[in-house]
C-alpha cells in the first residue's frame, strides 16, 4: 500500500460554516450538512479526517471565535469568559461535496436512561437549523497505515462509524482485512463502500443499557493471533481503544502497528471522570504506541 500523506497540518486552518440542513439518517445518528464561503477550500484527505468543531451552547445566540495564531488553538479559546466561550467537541468529516462546497457530519445521538438526549454536541445537533454558524478548525487524518501492511484492522463503536466509513471508502481496491464495528440499533448498519477483501462484522448491541465498545471488544477478543505485519486502528469509547490495543498486542501485533484513540469516555468508566471540554489537549485522538 502507498504511503499515507497524514497530518495534523502544522498550522491548522479554521473554516466558518453555516448549517444548510439536519436529517436523521438511522435510529442513532444525525447528520448535519454545512456550507462556507471557503469550505470547497478545506483540504479534505478522506480516511479518518477530523476536526474540532466549535458551536454554540443553548444559552449563547452568536458564536464567538477565539484569535488563532498557528497550531495554539487552546489557549486562545480559554482565555474567552466562560459564558461566551463555544462548545468544542471532536468529529469526523462524513462527506464532503467541494463543488458545492457541502459537509456532512454524522453525530451519535446518545441518550440518557431518562430518554432525553445527552451531550452538548448531539444536542446542538437535534436543534441545529439552516444558518446555525459553527467553524471546523482541520485536525488531518490519524489513520497511519504502513506501506508495507499485509492486512488492515477496523475496530469501532459507533462514534467512529464516520471514521469507518471513510477510511474503507479510501483505502486501496486490493486492501485485504477486516472491520469490527459496533452499532446501539439494527438500523444504524449502513452499505459501506469498501474493498472486496475487507471482512466486514457488524456488531449490534442487544441491549440499550450495555456501554459502547463492549461489544466490539468481545468481538475483537475472538482473534486469538495476529499477523505481525498487520496494521490496527481502534477508535471508541476509552475502554475500546485501550483494551482493544491490549489485546491486539498480546495477539502478536507491535505496538507502532497500532493506531488507538478514545473517542470519548464512558462516564463511570474510571473515576475522577474530568468535566474538561471534549475537544481540550488532553482528549486529543492521536495514540499510537
Ligand atoms: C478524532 C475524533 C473524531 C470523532 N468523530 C466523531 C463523529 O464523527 N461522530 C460522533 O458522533 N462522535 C465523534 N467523536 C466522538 C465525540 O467527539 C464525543 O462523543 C464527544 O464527547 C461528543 O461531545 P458531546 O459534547 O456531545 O458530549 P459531552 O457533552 O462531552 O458528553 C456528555 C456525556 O455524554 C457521554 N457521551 C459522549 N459521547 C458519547 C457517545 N458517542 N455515546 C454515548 N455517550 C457519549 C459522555 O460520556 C458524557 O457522559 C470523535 C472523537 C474524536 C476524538
Amino acid at each position: 500500500m502507498a504511503k499515507i500523506p497524514r497530518l495534523p497540518p502544522k498550522n491548522p486552518r479554521l473554516f466558518r460554516a453555516e448549517v444548510v440542513r439536519a436529517e436523521r439518517v438511522s435510529p442513532s445518528i444525525r447528520r448535519v450538512t454545512v456550507t462556507g464561503a471557503d469550505l470547497a477550500e478545506f483540504p479534505w484527505m478522506g480516511y479518518d479526517h477530523w476536526f474540532r468543531l466549535f458551536m454554540t451552547l443553548p444559552h449563547q445566540s452568536v458564536l464567538r471565535m477565539p484569535e488563532f495564531t498557528g497550531a495554539r488553538w487552546w489557549y486562545p479559546y480559554l482565555a474567552i469568559p466562560e459564558i461566551e466561550r463555544p462548545h468544542c467537541a471532536n468529529y469526523t468529516v462524513a462527506g464532503f461535496r467541494p463543488e458545492a462546497a457541502e459537509m456532512d457530519i454524522d453525530f451519535v445521538v446518545h441518550r440518557r436512561q431518562t430518554g432525553e438526549v445527552e451531550g452538548r454536541a448531539a444536542i446542538w445537533a437535534c436543534a441545529a437549523r439552516p444558518g446555525d454558524e459553527l467553524a471546523m478548525l482541520d485536525q488531518g487524518i490519524t489513520f497511519d497505515c504502513p506501506p508495507d501492511a499485509s492486512e488492515v484492522i477496523v475496530v469501532a463503536d459507533e462514534s467512529g462509524l464516520p471514521a469507518t466509513t471513510g477510511i474503507l471508502r479510501s483505502l486501496p481496491r486490493d486492501t485485504v482485512g477486516r472491520v469490527i464495528q459496533e452499532i446501539p440499533a439494527e438500523g444504524d448498519r449502513r452499505d459501506l463502500d469498501a474493498p472486496i477483501a475487507m471482512d466486514i462484522t457488524w456488531v449490534v448491541r442487544d441491549n440499550a443499557h450495555t456501554v459502547p465498545g463492549r461489544a466490539a471488544l468481545h468481538e475483537l477478543r475472538r482473534l486469538s493471533t495476529v499477523d505481525t505485519t498487520a496494521y490496527a486502528f481502534v477508535v471508541g469509547e476509552s475502554g475500546l481503544s485501550t483494551k482493544g490495543r491490549r489485546h491486539l498486542h498480546r495477539a502478536g501485533l507491535p505496538k507502532d502497528r497500532i493506531t488507538f484513540s478514545g473517542f470519548w469516555k464512558h462516564e463511570g468508566a474510571v473515576p475522577g471522570h474530568s468535566d474538561e471540554p471534549t475537544g481540550a489537549p488532553d482528549a486529543a485522538p492521536v495514540t499510537r504506541a
